[in-house]
């Protein structure tokens, strides 16, 4: 079986180790969002590329989510002696690693994909990832400084990592998405999949701008095989981080129903929401989208398998109907 998966960083990570799980025999490609990368100290930092690659290649640090096992700041810290920041974007010394070798390659004229290949053949993620597009795309967002009262147009990393979106997001604005390309093999693993599936990522700054490149959605609703989402919001707020924030900005409120009705039944066929969420399955199907409330917490891996293999068996379902 062929299946697609769209990730941003921890929820789509820790999913796909599960879908692993749950389907060994999987011939499984992964469309990583590269909207959250960024340039620091000279250096091309793809955050969810590697936070996907760590995460299955076993270089994870574990309780974080992001970021290497095993890490030290020695780098950062003598960086930081000579007043060179930011100081809020934690780059460890293994992690720079990984960092420079990319960069190197860009700036040796690989495209992002080739480069990503290459630094896959070290971690063997057992998928094959692929950036979303080759193409500079970052995420911005819109916001009014509490103190100065100033309209600012702040980098994602910024507003999400420095600021811990403690102010509201006025917009988000996936730049440079209108002009990009989906990377090569993206559309190609999509016509060729059997199943496609959104996990638990961020329905607007992961999989909302994924879905922005243009040719993406279109292909991915124009594939004929069932589309299966899960949802990362549990009890109306996110398991993890602050998706609501970034939802308020795109005027999705924050439940399981809503987001599902933000892909909406051109794209999604099924949406899993957890149990607790179980009163919404009849809304998500009025939709016209079949839904299952399910337990949706990644608590350990056989909590991420048993979420995987629900999906595919709404996916089945789906196919069967
Ligand atoms: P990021 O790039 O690291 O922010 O990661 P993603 O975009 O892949 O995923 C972030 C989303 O994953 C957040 O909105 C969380 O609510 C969601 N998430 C994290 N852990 C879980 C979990 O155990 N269950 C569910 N349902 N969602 C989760
Ligand atoms: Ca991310």
């Amino acid at each position: 079986m062929r299946i697609v998966v769209l990730a941003g960083g921890i929820g789509g990570a820790r999913f796909l180790r599960g879908l692993q799980r749950a389907s060994p025999d999987a011939d499984i490609t992964v469309i990583g969002n590269t909207g959250d990368d960024i340039h620091l100290f000279g250096l091309k930092v793809c955050p969810d590329l590697d936070t996907v690659m760590y995460t299955l290649g076993g270089g994870i640090n574990e309780e974080q989510g992001w970021g290497r096992t095993d890490e030290t700041f020695h780098l950062k810290e003598e960086l930081a002696a000579y007043g060179v920041g930011p100081e809020w974007f934690g780059l460890g010394d293994r992690d720079f690693a990984t960092h420079i070798v990319r960069t190197q390659m860009l700036s040796a004229g690989y495209p992002l994909s080739a480069v990503t290949e290459a630094l896959c053949d070290r971690w063997k993620p057992g998928v094959r990832l692929i950036p979303m597009s080759d193409d500079r795309v970052e995420t911005h967002v819109a916001v009014t400084l509490p103190d100065s009262g100033e309209r600012k147009v702040i980098h994602f990393q910024e507003y999400w990592v420095r600021l811990r979106a403690s102010v509201p997001a006025e917009a988000v604005v996936p730049v440079g998405a209108e002009q990009a390309k989906p990377a090569p093999g993206v559309l190609e693993a999509i016509a060729e999949a059997d199943v496609i599936l959104f996990p638990p990522s961020n329905p607007v700054v992961s999989i909302g701008t994924i879905l922005a490149v243009p040719g993406i959605r279109e292909a991915i609703a124009d594939a004929g095989v069932p589309v299966v989402g899960l949802s990362p919001i549990v009890g109306d707020a996110p398991v993890r981080g602050m998706a609501d924030k970034v939802l308020a900005a795109v005027g999705v409120e924050s439940t399981a129903a809503a987001v599902a009705e933000h892909y909406g039944s051109g794209l999604l066929d099924g949406w899993l929401v957890d149990t607790v969420d179980a009163s919404t399955v009849e809304r998500v199907e009025a939709a016209g989208i079949r839904c299952r409330a399910v337990p949706l917490m990644m608590s350990d891996l056989d909590a991420a398998a048993r979420m995987a293999h629900e999906a595919l068996t709404l996916a089945e379902e789906v196919r069967g109907a």
